[in-house]
């Protein structure tokens, strides 16, 4: 995927979860945070973190780390193999880190298979 295209997803994904912060936030935090450029929003909202659900908070990571790639040249690009990330996978969602293969081994080492006596 050109990352121009998925920057225009990555903004709108931002945009959707800076609206979702409306009921954690103060209408004037929110403003403060629209007024600062894309990439330096989710570092802001970071500062606020108590007053978010532990899902927004990963959202607010997510995006956070997504901007840093963009920053770096790096989005896009997977985390470990440093391949570019399927389309589909971006379309899902922007702030993918890793591509299919790597994502599928990185879930395998977070949670080992059950031992065979369990089945
Ligand atoms: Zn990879």
């Amino acid at each position: 995927m050109k990352v121009e295209i998925a920057h225009q997803l990555l903004r709108q994904h931002s945009e959707q979860v800076i609206a979702q912060l409306v009921d954690s936030l103060s209408a004037q935090q929110i403003a403060a945070i629209r007024a600062l450029k894309p990439d330096e929003q989710f570092t802001a909202i970071s500062a606020y973190r108590q007053a978010l659900s532990p899902e927004q908070i990963k959202r607010v990571v997510d995006l956070e780390a997504a901007w840093f790639q963009y920053q770096q040249g790096v989005f896009t690009l997977c985390a470990d193999c440093e391949e570019p990330i399927e389309d589909e996978l971006l379309m899902a969602n922007p702030t993918a880190q890793r591509c299919a293969h790597c994502h599928a081994h990185y879930l395998q080492q977070r949670s080992p298979a059950l031992p065979l006596c369990e089945l």
